[in-house]
């Protein structure tokens, strides 16, 4: 800290030379560093510290430092650098934003005088992504749990004794199943999901036949729409390309498709339809369902987010369609989005970036 020591010289040129070096230094920090004197006004920092604390105050040179930042834990550990000579952490909330740091708060020699140095990390993104794995994780464990419970009861039920009551053994196994293939089909979701977050799913677009593939999807769920007596509608004009990989396209068809026959009203239909333009391609998927209310929307494509969370369960949903649907799309360059009406209807829109060749 010598430079801080010559800081302090009186000799002039010799300040101003170690002022430079220390501005230079302190703008080279990915942290925000404020220095204070023994009057605990604030004598340096660097533009991280202005950006982040200088917004209603101006400058922050020669103000006081809690003039700038009010936070008793702050201020008590700059009064122990100080008169104390001890070093210590503290965490500190800026009131009315989402921003975090960790800040070590150091005493610093300067020949006659004392100062104080702290310095900022900014620890507000690894608090978001904390926040976001702990809600992740309990979302799962809550999801398996679910269906795990539901499994143990049936198999105690029968060994209790059921499993010689012939009219609902089979009902209870039929249920231990449904229960086993929900946990199934949740894991491979999560693994789908977890594969194409960490970049491991390379996408291959190429020239796609977006017909065929509809009436693909449509085949694989026609058992699903009869029980329910959903029309498809396939709009699509016959050999019309669209450059997408043409499996994760199915993929995200066949989620929206499926969504679109699970939400949809018995008698209803589901129409895909096809819009060329530049700079994409957009690809719809429409249907006549109990549609989604305004505050719902803009929160569907989150993992795990399901405006009715008992509901979806009971019709074999896990909440991460959306969510798999919109880093496929994204992954292709594209993007997904959706309108919705109450009581009418949902238009999901897939944009697809249209050949660059
Ligand atoms: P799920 O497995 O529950 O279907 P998704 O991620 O595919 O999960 O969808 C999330 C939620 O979005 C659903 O639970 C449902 O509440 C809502 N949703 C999705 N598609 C539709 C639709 N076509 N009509 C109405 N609501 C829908």
């Amino acid at each position: 800290m010598s430079f801080l020591k010559n800081w302090f010289s009186k000799k002039p040129t010799e300040t101003d030379q170690t002022r430079t070096t220390l501005n230079k230094l302190l703008k080279t920090m990915r942290e925000s560093v404020i220095v204070v004197g023994e009057d605990t006004r604030i004598f340096a920092s660097n533009q991280l510290a202005y950006d982040a604390f200088a917004r209603q105050n101006g400058a922050l040179e020669k103000k006081r430092l809690s003039e700038v930042i009010r936070d008793l834990n702050l201020h008590e550990a700059f009064r122990k650098a100080l008169e104390e000579n001890m070093l210590s952490d503290v965490e500190l909330g800026i009131v009315g934003t989402d921003k975090k740091y960790d800040v070590r708060i150091a005493p610093i020699e300067l020949d006659e005088k004392k100062g104080a140095i702290g310095i900022f990390y900014d620890i507000s993104q690894i608090e978001r992504l904390e926040n976001v794995r702990q809600e992740f994780l309990s979302n799962i464990s809550h999801e398996l749990r679910t269906p795990l419970t539901s499994i143990l009861a049936f198999v105690e039920t029968l060994e209790d004794g059921a499993i010689e009551d012939e009219e609902n053994n089979l009902r209870f196994l039929g249920v231990i199943r449904r229960n086993a293939e929900r946990m199934h089909h949740l894991i491979n979701d999560i693994l789908e999901l977890s594969s194409i977050e960490s970049g491991k799913i390379m996408i291959e677009p190429k020239k796609s036949n977006l017909s065929n593939l509809i009436e693909e999807v449509f085949m694989n769920l026609s058992n699903k729409a009869v029980e329910r007596q959903i029309r498809f509608i396939n709009e699509v004009p016959k050999n019309t390309i669209v450059f997408a990989d043409a499996v994760r396209l199915e993929q995200m068809l066949t989620n929206l498709i499926d969504n679109a026959v699970k939400f949809n009203r018995e008698g209803g239909s589901v129409t895909i339809s096809y819009a060329p333009a530049m700079p994409n391609d957009v690809v719809s998927v429409t249907d006549t369902g109990e549609g989604i209310s305004a505050d719902h929307l803009q929160r569907i494509f989150e993992r795990f987010y399901r405006t009715d969370r008992a509901r979806s369960r009971e019709i074999g949903g896990t909440g991460l369609g959306l969510a798999i649907v919109k880093h496929l799309a994204r992954l292709h360059g594209g993007e997904i989005s959706v309108t919705s009406t109450l009581g009418k209807g949902s238009t999901f829109s897939i944009e697809l970036p249209q050949n660059p060749a």
